[in-house]
């Protein structure tokens, strides 16, 4: 979204909530991969646009959805500073240490089945305690196998192998995750009433 979109995407938000209901303003975040932010000015924008669509998500007292790639410290520090308190950091991979800071914050972690390809991101998920864990696909992306279509049936391949990685069984991540969930977006409970864990 560029800058100039900012107000556009402002009213847009404001004429969605007037007409239906949202669970969660997604995705935003911070990519300063070299490819998606070369120059200093590039990860400027995006920090300016991601500040506004945090303000946006206070202003609709809506959950954020976080992407944050080559970005996981000031993505982190930002919400914070931004006074934000319910968050997810979807298919987060940065340091474990700066994931604590996030539990700290009281946000929480979704992994998507592309976890179980490699041993890469166990000590992280084996820190983050799993009450700060949400299972997550990403479909069409992020599969166990990239040249294979993630379809949402997946979701038990990352559910299975947090359960793995934490010395759990698959029936507590289950469990607890969509407890994490249904706490992340209260909305979702309240529209899906056949849901009881
Ligand atoms: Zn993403």
């Amino acid at each position: 979204l560029s800058l100039q979109g900012l107000w556009w995407f402002h009213d847009v938000c404001w004429n969605i909530i007037s007409h239906c209901v949202l669970f969660v303003c997604f995705q935003i975040g911070l990519d300063f991969t070299p490819w998606c932010a070369p120059s200093h000015q590039d990860r400027e924008d995006q920090m300016s646009v991601f500040i506004k669509q945090l303000s946006v998500a206070k202003e609709l007292q809506l959950p954020v959805n976080v992407h944050s790639r080559s970005a996981a410290k000031v993505t982190i520090e930002t919400m914070r500073e931004q006074g934000i308190s319910r968050a997810l950091l979807h298919n987060f991979a940065g340091k474990p240490s700066v994931a604590l800071e996030g539990v700290k914050a009281g946000f929480f972690f979704s992994f998507p089945p592309a976890v179980c390809r490699n041993h890469q991101r166990d000590k992280l998920i084996k820190q983050i305690p799993l009450e700060h864990i949400c299972l997550e696909t990403d479909s069409p992306a992020l599969g166990l196998d990239k040249l294979e279509r993630n379809e949402p049936c997946n979701i038990a391949l990352c559910c299975r192998h947090i359960a793995d990685v934490k010395g759990l069984s698959t029936q507590t991540v289950q469990i607890v995750t969509a407890q994490n969930a249904l706490r992340l977006f209260p909305k979702v409970q309240t529209h899906m009433q056949h849901i009881s864990l």
